[in-house]
């Protein structure tokens, strides 16, 4: 699926007049590719996860936030193609318009694909790695540095999970989402977003 076919659900549900939200523009490939994950206080608070792929941003909704522990795996439930340019929106969408309610840009950076780095034979791009259901990503962001994964599992037939992989740090995570509940773009706090869009 191309990149602007891929986009067609997410801008279906929107009227661009309406809502501040980015219509998404001329496919752009970037060197690195983005990683951002937006804090999005809608009917319920959560967070949605994006990683650029093939011209768009996969995007899960994750009710919890991520977990720094890696015992811990979120529910990660894959949600419409955004257009690249999304990751940078930070604002508020317009009540009764789809996804009404405040945006922030809570973490963002760049990834790798881990999958990619393994030995020769092994190797396997974020888009086979995708249709196998397991991705595992080296995260860059401002607040989230480290290897990821995001498994798809049986749950409500389409659910994926996201966490923390396994590393030599063991002990207590505090509790990232409320350690830094701020814009990693603004510095801004949802209330703040919220009064000034
Ligand atoms: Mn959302």
């Amino acid at each position: 699926m191309s990149p602007k076919e891929s986009l067609e659900p997410y801008r279906s549900k929107r009227d661009f007049e309406k809502t501040p939200e980015p219509a998404g523009g001329e496919d752009k490939e970037l060197q690195h590719p983005i990683y951002v994950i937006q804090k999005h206080d809608a009917s319920h608070l959560h967070y949605d996860l994006r990683l650029e792929m093939g011209g768009v941003l996969k995007s899960w909704a994750i009710p919890k936030g991520p977990s720094l522990d890696p015992k811990v795996k979120r529910l990660a439930m894959p949600t419409d193609d955004h257009p690249i340019d999304y990751a940078s929106f930070e604002g508020t969408i317009p009540e009764g318009q789809y996804g009404g309610g405040t945006v922030m840009v809570w973490d963002i950076g760049t990834y790798r694909n881990l999958r990619e780095e393994k030995p020769e034979g092994h190797r396997l791009t974020m888009e086979q790695a995708y249709d196998q259901g397991k991705l595992e990503v080296w995260l860059e962001g401002k607040k989230l540095k480290g290897a990821y994964a995001l498994v798809r599992t049986g749950f409500e037939k389409r659910g994926w999970l996201f966490f923390k992989m396994k590393e030599a740090r063991e002990g207590a995570y505090e509790d990232i989402e409320k350690a830094e509940p701020d814009s990693a773009l603004t510095g801004r706090s949802l209330d703040e977003i919220a009064k000034e869009g």
